[in-house]
């Protein structure tokens, strides 16, 4: 996503180096002509663009209707998709189109298999070749538990939970969140039932992954246990989780970091304790925030531990006493942090351990923040690195006032 002055220094870059590379392609016409606006129109209601096959994420679509220019508002959805399409297109190179349109075939060939309605009737909804249809042919399974697939506040969450989403302002939100250490909030979220729920539904799909022999993407580089829920049906559901329960948070919390603009997310399970994973390293998510819920089972250790918010130049930085923190887990009590929150999870010494993850982003935050160096406003080393400047300045300052006064007394 790009704002007007970005557009036009991608651009010129371009064209200055001359080869091609990177986010235009060389056989795609530069659209030079389209513009975002700098600032969305808040009052603008976004077209719904779920039913679409679209690169990007439906969500992007609809958040980044609201920087069109006022002219394009009103034109049909097709002309708006067209038009976010051709500024998108900047930001997808071959390889990735590539990597796009493979994911895609393989959450299809999951869904196929494993989903709500008759696998023959949706393959014959696809548009794909049909030697292709017919290789997504594999031993099918129906999800256990429907009503998961659709958000259902009651069910779902805890009555507090609710009550202070629905409430809707600071105070409701922190009357039911702690803040043991700045920067990480823990709150009572799912019900136990749901938990449960959710649990027997990870096992289900994982019965079929075996009867299927089918090889799973796991959830990121370094668990080699867990699967994303994405890629088996729950992404809608978990997209209005972050829309309507998470985003409001974050909008509060973490505004710095695009907490309102939470527009995309990568959902998925992890799994540790005996023959899944022990533990996980130091490390920072691929998220501007991150939910991390406790589903269950019965198990020791496995806290998490944090060590400090980080920029991308500070991420090996030493971690200052007040940043410590370890935390245990609760089954269904949820941990919101920032994705560049240093953290780790110890090693899970008997049970079993399932936890959800969400890492929710804001395209807006992420193209904003290359335009920028100084991330004081939470990165724990920026901010430590500016109080040093200005402690510079005021004893520089000092010391000339003294000069000044010693030269007067002569
Ligand atoms: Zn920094």
């Amino acid at each position: 996503m790009s704002c007007d002055g970005s557009v036009g220094r991608r651009e010129e870059s371009q064209t200055g180096n001359g080869n091609g590379n990177g986010v235009v392609a060389s056989s795609r016409p530069l659209y030079a002509s389209h513009r975002l606006r700098l600032n969305p129109n808040t009052d603008h209601k976004p077209e719904n663009y779920d039913d679409l096959q679209l690169e990007f994420s439906p969500s992007v679509f609809s958040s980044l209707e609201r920087y069109l220019p006022p002219s394009m508002l009103n034109v049909s959805r097709d002309a708006k998709v067209q038009y976010m399409k051709e500024i998108l297109s900047r930001y997808l190179p071959e390889g990735e189109r590539t990597r796009v349109q493979r994911h895609r075939e393989y959450r299809q060939k999951i869904i196929s298999n494993y989903q709500n309605r008759c696998g023959r009737m949706w393959r014959k909804s696809l548009s794909l070749p049909t030697h292709k249809k017919k290789s997504l042919s594999l031993p099918r399974r129906k999800p256990l538990h429907r009503e998961l697939y659709t958000i259902h506040p009651t069910t779902f969450f805890v009555p507090s939970f609710i009550k202070a989403i629905s409430e809707n302002t600071e105070e409701s939100l922190r009357s039911i969140i702690s803040e043991p250490s700045p920067g990480v909030y823990t709150f009572e979220m799912l019900q136990p039932r749901f938990c449960e729920l959710l649990l027997s539904e990870v096992e289900n799909f994982e019965k079929w992954v075996r009867e299927a022999k089918f090889r799973i993407m796991r959830p990121n580089t370094m668990n080699k246990f867990g699967a994303v829920l994405d890629d088996f049906g729950l992404e809608t559901m978990l997209d209005k989780l972050m829309d309507d329960f998470l985003r409001p948070i974050s909008k509060v919390f973490f505004a710095e970091v695009g907490g309102s603009t939470l527009d995309s997310h990568h959902g998925f399970v992890v799994e540790y304790g005996k023959d899944r994973d022990v533990d996980l390293g130091f490390h920072v998510d691929d998220s501007e925030v991150t939910l991390n819920v406790c589903l269950g089972k019965q198990f020791s250790g496995g806290e998490l531990f944090f060590r400090g918010i980080r920029c991308d130049k500070h991420v090996n930085t030493e971690t200052q006493p007040e940043e410590i923190l370890d935390y245990s887990h609760v089954p269904g009590q949820a941990v919101l942090h920032r994705g560049r929150h240093r953290h780790g999870a110890r090693a899970t010494t008997s049970g079993h351990r399932i936890n959800l993850l969400l890492w929710c982003r804001s395209s807006v935050f992420r193209e904003l923040k290359k335009y920028q160096k100084d991330f004081s406003s939470w990165c724990g080393e920026c901010q430590r690195e500016k109080k040093e400047r200005q402690r510079q300045s005021v004893a520089a300052s000092k010391l000339e006032l003294f000069r000044r006064e010693g030269e007067s007394m002569i």
